[in-house]
């Protein structure tokens, strides 16, 4: 985030000079955060909540929203060619918005969208090891093979990684719940592919505690409730 001098701020919003601003913080007329600011150098972000005379100078709304992301949309905020997740944010500010966690473009289900970079940055930590649950549908039969050799996890030597234990639980013939706790480039794809199967559909359930809102259909969005949002560390 943006982190810059609250004298500055103040001095270019108001349009007054760092010595008036000074007085201002002397006489108690400036808040950051419900607190009587002191030091004209304090340093402020984007989120920082600035009263000055009793006018809020500054205050950008956390957002955080749910997407059920439908097939053939872009995890991204602007792209060329097909619909962006973002565009679908009908009647929402886009200002700073970005995905937390993308998905591929045929992928579907839950996608988290907010402003909040720090909050998205924990939740995509890999140290965090935050689990994100999938329907994988496949082109051939699954068997009892694949679900040791995604908790034993697969070398790909692209990378040079080893995947850390997944857990693949069985559905039916065609169909899977896959765990993984990391996010690399394509990896359920790459996985299955080791077995020759192709994905044909995969539709993201949750990440970590957040889970898709079944009541959202494809292209709707609601909201993170309170709980949603600070689950995250
Ligand atoms: N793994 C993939 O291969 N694609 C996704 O969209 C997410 C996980």
């Amino acid at each position: 985030s943006k982190r810059g001098r609250l004298d500055q701020f103040i001095a270019r919003r108001l349009q007054v000079s760092k010595k008036a601003v000074r007085q201002l913080l002397i006489d108690n007329k400036v808040s950051v955060d419900g607190k009587y600011a002191k030091s004209p150098d304090l340093l402020i972000d984007e989120f920082s909540h600035i009263v000055c005379n009793d006018v809020v100078l500054q205050q950008y709304e956390k957002q955080y929203y749910m997407l059920n992301k439908p097939d053939g949309v872009v995890s991204a905020t602007v792209d060329d060619k097909h619909p962006t997740a973002v565009s679908l944010l009908v009647g929402v500010e886009l200002d700073m918005l970005h995905i937390a966690g993308r998905l591929d473009l045929h992928s579907t289900g839950l996608l988290l969208i907010t402003n909040d970079a720090k909050w998205s940055a924990a939740l995509m930590a890999p140290d965090n090891k935050v689990d994100k649950h999938y329907i994988v549908t496949l082109a051939n039969p699954i068997d009892e093979r694949y679900i040791d050799a995604f908790a034993n996890g697969m070398y790909f030597e692209y990378e040079d990684i080893t995947t850390l234990p997944a857990t693949l639980t069985m559905l039916s013939s065609h169909q899977a719940r896959v765990s993984l706790c990391e996010g690399k480039y394509h990896q359920i794809k790459r996985m299955f592919g080791r077995f020759r199967n192709p994905v044909v559909g995969l539709h993201r359930e949750s990440i970590g505690k957040i889970v898709l809102d079944n009541t959202l259909l494809p292209g709707e969005f609601r909201l993170l409730t309170e709980a949603e949002i600070d689950c995250v560390i």
